[in-house]
């Protein structure tokens, strides 16, 4: 085991440092716990070491437990876990307590932890557990712990011991929202003690161990007279903290989250107790959240799989095909939004639109992000003024020459995408890749405009594009290898992240978000509470009920896609009862939250007040309302049952794909790791069974897939059969 290395100068101060060789990044394994453990023994054992300074071989400190290590203490069940946890806090607990007296509280050893850069997880805990944190100032480095963004929660000390560093209230946006810091930040924050100069950052430490008293090494929490930070929840102070944090938690996420709930047990149980209690009562709440099915769910969707896919794990194998010069064609809402991604990731655009005032308003556009990025300290005068110099706005198509790519957002329209396709091909040379940004309109159809249809693509960005970070590239009949790796470059050009589906009608993420807008609006129709439509879809985990979503979305748009569909599927088309609340809405000029009137009422300003009290007379609610349970099944296997279909179809090929396109494009229920992770979690029969229920009572749109129901009969389930798939 050579991760962990010891050395020791001449003035008797050991270094450990982290440097896990195979791996870019330090991450923690079972072997390098133990083997660490060793090494401070070993340290405090040695009457020649005066103290430690723990630091890292590389340019960052360390990224976080591997995760081969939470899985296989998974897989030990609830006791294994338990052990290996309470295993880790003695191990921490002996590094806090440096060998000194019990008693007394002397003779201990100092450590230091001297971070070089980010700190995330166990890269943070096991600091939070040294006697100073140091840390250089790289503006690079991230100092924090995300677990909770991942479905855990810190569970090798680091919620007891922020907690009781920083206070509860204080912790908060640490270990509730997972927030990263600059060590400047984490500074501020107290998370930290010190931020120097890198390369005087082991000078500091060593200084540091060698000055060190006593009284240094002794943790606030070991203190007798400690009291937490704005009170433990019995103190008047900290009682409106623990009553606060309670509603605002379950207020955000509906109690639809696991670890959070848990991370709240851990939080407000342990304040009341002593610290190594504490700690124990942690290692209890982590112990059920790790033995909780989400947990998995949700690392698989949002950590590994996610990585993977950005990492080009669809990538077709040829050469690099990353893009230089950008061509955006429509200034608008979008064209703008991916102009600024694409500028801001150092790629210089050309955007276009049909006269200068809006292309120099979609130019603006980047202005006023990277203005509010000023405001708030995140960007600097230079970087916007570099970022603008990148993006030429004109109308004139002879600036295209020389681009590699052109993403059109021009109105949803085929003439009008048709139009620009040949102007654009026109302008480029022979190997640019021309993608379109459409949303509804099958790229197979208007490849038809192109004359280089291998070189025809759909590069669907959610809006808004700065901030949504899903990317579904659409590959039409005819589009070949180069144009999808082309895409696929593109996206991690501007670290967003990539599915590659195939052609057809919504692709997927739109094919599997309207029929949840749909089935609210049925329920709505039906006479169904409406609160108890979008608070069900809100216990779920979805962001937004499905009728505020129809508001956000606009009706109008609504309408418009109706129509679409209708004229494409004739006599099978199945949403008449959706049209009945669409039209009904467009006729009374309530076309959403843009038009500030919709299913919801609104303020002059723009606040969504409630329900629009004018849906009542129309939809007449019914005495009898259906279950909870009902109505979420509802809205789950609405969306669900499109994702299984999907592919079925063949539109999604890697379900991967499936989960972390769904969690990232329209916000699915997170905890559930996406609509195939759900599927597994409540296993194949029932679900098939919850598909039989629903069909008897509201019709074929909820008969279960022959996929699931073959999984359901042979007992199988959709990640073993990927992965079986896959391999
Ligand atoms: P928008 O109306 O805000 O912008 C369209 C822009 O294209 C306008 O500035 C318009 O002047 C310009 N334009 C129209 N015809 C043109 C032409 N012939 N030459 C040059 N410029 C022209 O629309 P938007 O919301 O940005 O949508 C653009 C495209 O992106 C559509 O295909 C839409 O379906 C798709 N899309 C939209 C969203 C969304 O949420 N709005 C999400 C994903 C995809």
């Amino acid at each position: 085991m050579t991760d962990f290395t010891m050395t020791t100068d001449a003035d008797g101060v050991a270094t450990i440092t982290w440097d896990v060789a195979s791996k870019s990044m330090n991450v923690m394994s079972t072997a390098a716990f133990a083997h660490l453990s060793g090494l401070f023994d070993a340290a405090f054992a040695d009457p020649a070491v005066k103290g430690v300074i723990l630091t890292s071989g590389k340019k960052d400190f360390a990224g976080g437990m591997d995760l081969n290590v939470i899985a296989q203490m998974r897989a030990g069940g609830a006791a294994v876990i338990f052990d290996g946890v309470m295993g880790m806090h003695k191990i921490l607990r002996k590094i806090e307590l440096a060998g000194m007296d019990p008693k007394t509280k002397k003779g201990g050893k100092p450590v230091v932890a001297a971070l070089p850069g980010t700190a995330l997880g166990i890269g943070l805990e096991l600091p939070l557990s040294c006697h100073r944190i140091i840390a250089a100032d790289n503006p690079k480095a991230k100092i924090g712990l995300p677990e909770i963004m991942v479905g855990i929660f810190p569970g090798a000390g680091g919620t007891t011991r922020l907690v009781r560093k920083l206070g509860a209230m204080m912790a908060a946006p640490f270990l509730l929202e997972g927030k990263l810091s600059s060590p400047k930040d984490a500074k501020s924050a107290g998370i930290i003690d010190e931020v120097v100069a890198p390369e005087y950052l082991l000078a500091r430490a060593k200084e540091w161990v060698l000055a060190a008293k006593d009284a240094d090494l002794v943790k606030v929490w070991d203190d007798k007279a400690y009291k937490m930070p704005g009170g433990t929840p019995y103190h008047p102070a900290g009682f409106m903290t623990f009553v606060g944090a309670n509603a605002m938690v379950m207020g955000k996420t509906m109690g639809a989250f696991p670890a959070a709930k848990a991370l709240l047990g851990a939080v407000y149980e342990g304040a009341l107790v002593p610290f190594d209690v504490a700690l124990k009562i942690e290692a209890r709440h982590f112990t059920g959240v790790l033995m909780n099915p989400s947990s998995t769910a949700m690392i698989r969707s949002l950590f590994i799989n996610k990585e993977v896919l950005e990492k080009g794990a669809n990538r077709p194998k040829v050469p690099d095909q990353s893009v230089r010069k950008l061509g955006v064609i429509g200034a608008g809402m979008m064209g703008a939004g991916i102009a600024y991604v694409a500028a801001n990731a150092g790629i210089d655009v050309v955007l276009i639109d049909s006269t200068d005032e809006a292309a120099a308003r979609g130019r603006a556009h980047s202005e006023g992000i990277l203005d509010k990025g000023i405001k708030r300290g995140k960007v600097t005068a230079d970087k916007k003024a570099e970022v603008l110099a990148r993006i030429t706005a004109t109308t004139d198509y002879a600036a295209l020459s020389g681009c590699d790519l052109v993403v059109e957002a021009v109105f949803e329209d085929t003439k009008v995408k048709a139009e620009v396709t040949a102007k654009v091909e026109a302008a480029v040379g022979p190997d640019c890749i021309f993608a379109t940004n459409t949303s509804t309109l099958p790229i197979s159809g208007l490849a038809k405009a192109s004359i280089r249809a291998e070189q025809f693509i759909g590069i669907h960005f959610f809006s808004p594009v700065d901030k949504m970070n899903l990317v579904e590239i659409i590959r039409g009949k005819a589009t070949d290898e180069r144009a999808v790796a082309k895409a696929l470059d593109f996206v991690r050009q501007i670290r967003k992240t990539p599915i590659v589906v195939n052609d057809a009608r919504f692709f997927y993420a739109n094919r599997c978000i309207i029929p949840y807008l749909n089935e609210g609006m049925r329920m709505l129709a039906e006479g169904v509470y409406p609160s108890l439509i979008e608070n069900a879809a809100k216990l779920l985990g979805m962001p937004l009920g499905p009728l505020q979503l129809v508001d956000e979305t606009s009706i109008e748009l609504g309408v418009k896609i109706a129509k679409a569909t209708k004229a494409a599927m004739g006599a099978d088309y199945p949403d008449s009862a959706v049209d009945e609340v669409l039209f009904w809405m467009a006729g009374q000029g309530r076309m959403g939250k843009k038009a500030n009137a919709g299913l919801y009422a609104y303020s002059e300003k723009g606040e969504r007040l409630g329900i629009w009290d004018g849906l009542a007379a129309q939809f007449p609610e019914t005495v009898a309302q259906p279950d909870l349970e009902t109505v979420q099944h509802r809205l789950l296997m609405a969306q669900v049952l499109e994702a299984v279909r999907a592919l079925e179809d063949g539109v999604l090929t890697d379900i991967r794909e499936g989960d972390v396109g769904a969690i990232l494009g329209w916000g699915f229920a997170p905890w559930s790791g996406g609509p195939f992770g759900w599927l597994d979690i409540i296993g194949a029969a029932k679900a098939t069974a919850i598909c039989d229920t629903l069909t008897a009572a509201l019709g074929a749109r909820f008969a279960a897939p022959a996929m699931l129901r073959d999984m359901a009969a042979t007992g199988g389930s959709f990640y073993p059969a990927f992965k079986a798939q896959a391999a």
